[in-house]
């Protein structure tokens, strides 16, 4: 493990916090207790890394309870839109 990660920052995990108070409905399976956070559009894409606009929850290492998915995986660095097959209406913004 390398100190200063940004992906492990003081700041991003606070924001994660947010996120995940928010909502935790995954962005990819739509199903509840995510563990994680995404970004929307990917930083290598140049998605802002620590706006909460462009994070959403996802369901981390642990996966998803309810159908098993290793949501964070299967996304990897792709675009949401390439992940997110519009199979579910799910309002991932509107909480809970
Ligand atoms: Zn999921
Ligand atoms: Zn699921």
């Amino acid at each position: 493990m390398t100190t200063g990660d940004e992906l492990t920052s003081y700041a991003y995990r606070k924001v994660r916090e947010r996120i995940l108070a928010a909502s935790d409905v995954c962005i990819v399976c739509g199903h509840g207790a995510a563990d994680a956070v995404d970004h929307i559009h990917p930083r290598s894409k140049g998605g802002a890394k620590l706006d909460p606009d462009n994070l959403a929850p996802i369901h981390g290492n642990a996966g998803c309870p309810v159908c098993l998915r290793k949501c964070n995986n299967e996304k990897g660095d792709r675009p949401l839109a390439d992940v997110v097959q519009l199979h579910t209406s799910v309002d991932w913004f509107a909480g809970p």
